[in-house]
């Protein structure tokens, strides 16, 4: 927290406004939305997740439809397909962006078109706090008419080329503001899209569904998914801090990098002329040349009580998705078997992340 955040929960408190609806939501949604700095709209939702399947229904999937999806992702970027009765289809990611391989797709893309099986929508996922390539799936997307719904859930913060923020791209964005975000309102999400009817549309759904009329009418089924008051307060706070929590997760990243980048450990690439918010510094590290696994990495520092953790495991290797179609060579299921995610939080010290260099260096002299 950066200390504002109560100052913005006082003033809900002041004005009772405790309900799920109130000045403090609307601030958070103009603020995230000047913020983006497009012509777009932002609906406050209670978590990333429930803005994806928001967004999911909005673009019509439903039972039987194919959604093409990154497989290098969290549980939540996935799970709102099933509730949708819908099935993912799996893709791997550029080895040089770790962003969903769009060449593969686009074979994907025109294969399915000629036997008339394209998919309701694609789902590409920032990585690690960095955008995909939006350019090139918003022409494919126009190309095949098919819905285009980012998941930015990792990466407010970051900018794709020429400034264009993430969380700005296709029909619309997801982001997630849950507590091991880079910033947080304890639990929260934005669904943020350029069509009126869409932001209309998930604010209706967001509330139960609730027709106009003096009565509760109801002509399609909701949920209850808006954000609470207290919780977009918080986010007014936070906002304040984005940029200069995003300036240290970057400073972070780069010391990581200075210490272990030729030592046959390789960083998450960053596209030249994108901005990573780097929200967690995730590497690989290549046994062969280190002498020493991912894994004898993280559990020598968590004898150290120091938490580190493997990359995404990918949902094609997951059992619940065991034998669902995935297009790639594997790229992401090396990330994961070499990968890991280092101590990254804005309020580490340079004294404790010292200690994880460390003794990361010396488990790597003691192997050569
Ligand atoms: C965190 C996250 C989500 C889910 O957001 P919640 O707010 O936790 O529901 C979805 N996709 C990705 C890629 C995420 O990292």
């Amino acid at each position: 927290m950066s200390g504002q955040e109560e100052l913005h929960v006082a003033e809900a408190f002041a004005s009772n406004f405790i309900a799920p609806v109130g000045p403090q939501l609307d601030a958070f949604e103009d603020s995230v939305r000047d913020y983006l700095g497009a012509d777009i709209h932002c609906v406050a939702i209670s978590s990333g997740s429930a803005a994806l399947h928001l967004a999911l229904r909005i673009a019509g999937v439903s039972k039987g439809d194919e959604v093409w999806i990154s497989s290098m992702t969290f549980a939540g970027g996935i799970f709102p397909i099933n509730y949708l009765g819908a099935t993912p289809r799996f893709f791997d990611l550029n080895p040089s962006t770790w962003a969903i391989d769009t060449a593969i797709l686009s074979d994907e893309l025109a294969k399915a078109a000629r036997s008339s099986n394209l998919p309701k929508a694609i789902v590409p996922t920032d990585l690690y706090g960095q955008s995909v390539d939006l350019d090139a799936l918003e022409a494919l997307a126009a190309q095949y008419n098919v819905r285009l719904i980012v998941d930015s859930a990792e990466s407010i913060g970051a900018t794709y080329l020429d400034g264009r923020k993430a969380g700005t791209g296709g029909d619309a964005a997801i982001l997630s503001f849950n507590g091991n975000k880079i910033i947080t309102t304890s639990g929260g999400g934005m669904f943020v899209t350029r069509h009126q009817e869409w932001a209309d549309e998930a604010r209706f759904l967001a509330t139960q569904a609730r027709d106009p009329a003096p009565h509760y009418e109801h002509s399609t089924f909701g949920y209850n998914y808006r954000l609470s008051n207290i919780c977009a307060a918080i986010g007014l706070g936070q906002m304040k801090v984005l940029d200069a929590r995003v300036g240290r997760r970057r400073e972070i990243f780069e010391r990581y990098e200075a210490a272990f980048a030729h030592r046959g450990i390789d960083f998450m690439p960053e596209p030249e002329g994108l901005h990573s918010t780097r929200w967690l510094t995730a590497l690989t590290i290549d046994p062969a040349q280190t002498g020493v696994s991912r894994e004898d990495i993280r559990l020598m520092l968590l004898e150290h009580q120091i938490e580190s953790r493997p990359l995404w495991k990918p949902m094609h290797m997951q059992p619940l998705y065991a034998g669902a179609p995935y297009h790639g060579s594997g790229v992401d299921e090396r990330l994961f078997e070499n990968g890991l995610c280092l101590p990254s939080g804005s309020d580490m010290t340079d004294d404790q992340q010292n200690e994880v260099i460390e003794r990361i260096a010396n488990l790597l002299d003691s192997a050569n």
